[in-house]
């Protein structure tokens, strides 16, 4: 067994708060779907990844809705996620979790964060800042508040420095990010009032005990801001996992704005085998027509996730 293979099967992970020893905490997985729209191949490509690799390591398997940008939402897309992972057979542990009931603990580790100075309010608009260069993390914000702004309507920066943030993705390896010169300080809490997704994620990833996380390459490059505020709250940082991004045959990432349609309801058999794969898991052929619950077996007891080492994109067999 090599060491990526022996790092997945121990179903421990050695964590633990800065400073303090360290101990072994069980694994603890999640799926957080935004509710921007119903479960397509993609996201269900995402969902069975991690729920395979809690289960095949003994693990818990969360479900968070992340129900904290109305303005992006979609009304019915919570139920329609919902009744499509049930239809697949997945089986999350305990209640359903919704993210909007954690604004308070969001708005504390805010306050926390402007309180020690680590975060600033900011007036600059959109408009104010399109001359600046870029990075693929978007516009480098170059600093403009952070001696201070007497705008009305600000959004909440954190500061960042260019110390290099590296962290090792179990699948896409090492990962090294210096975030003042990639990024600049970044948005924590939105002009509009809601809490950005950086801030919103790693608060709950903390609360809910997460250990890894696993996710679409499509978020990979938020992670090193997630370390970062990690690191300023005195939080853990969970173990990463970052799986290749399913496009369409154009290249385009499957999602809601290129037209990828909802995981059917009647098929999740076959639809469940086209997603291992997808995962790269070489399942046999005659898997797609056995109950569902075989299938989980199958997946469970085969899981492989180092096939899809260093693979950042995979194509949809139906596009
Ligand atoms: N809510 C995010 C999404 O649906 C995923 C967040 C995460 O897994 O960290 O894209």
């Amino acid at each position: 067994m090599n060491s990526l293979s022996a790092s997945f099967a121990t179903g421990t992970i050695v964590t633990g708060k800065p400073g303090s020893t360290s101990e072994p905490a069980r694994y603890v997985g999640r799926f957080a779907p935004s509710p921007t729209g119903p479960l397509h191949f993609g996201s269900l490509v995402a969902a069975v990844a991690s729920y395979l690799q809690a289960k095949a390591n003994s693990g818990k398997w969360l479900l968070r809705i992340e129900d904290i940008d109305p303005p992006r939402e979609q009304p019915g897309a919570t139920q329609s996620i919902l009744e499509a992972l049930e239809r697949y057979g997945f089986e999350w542990d305990g209640d359903v979790i919704y993210q909007s009931r954690s604004h308070a603990l969001h708005v504390a580790a805010l306050e926390d964060l402007l309180d020690r100075r680590l975060a600033y309010p900011c007036g600059c608009s959109r408009r104010d800042l399109s001359d600046q260069p870029r990075s693929p993390l978007g516009v480098i914000y170059p600093g403009t508040c952070r001696n201070g702004c007497d705008a009305n309507e600000t959004a909440i920066r954190l500061l960042t420095d260019d110390d290099p943030i590296t962290y090792e993705d179990a699948l896409q390896g090492t990962q090294t990010q210096r975030l003042e010169s990639e990024s600049g300080d970044f948005v924590i809490r939105r002009r509009d009032g809601l809490i950005a997704y950086q801030l919103a994620v790693v608060v709950d990833d903390e609360v809910q005990q997460i250990t890894e996380v696993v996710r679409g390459i499509d978020i990979m490059d938020s992670t090193a801001r997630q370390i970062r505020l990690q690191r300023l709250l005195g939080y853990r940082t969970p173990r990463y996992m970052h799986i290749p991004v399913i496009t369409h045959a154009n290249g385009d990432k499957l999602s809601k704005l290129t037209g990828a349609p909802a995981v059917p309801l009647d098929d999740a058999g076959g639809t469940l085998a086209a997603a291992l794969r997808a995962l790269q898991q070489d399942p046999p052929g005659n898997l797609a027509t056995d109950p569902l619950q075989e299938i989980w077996a199958w997946a469970v007891e085969n899981w492989r996730p180092e096939a899809m080492y260093g693979l950042a994109a995979i194509t949809s067999e139906s596009s």
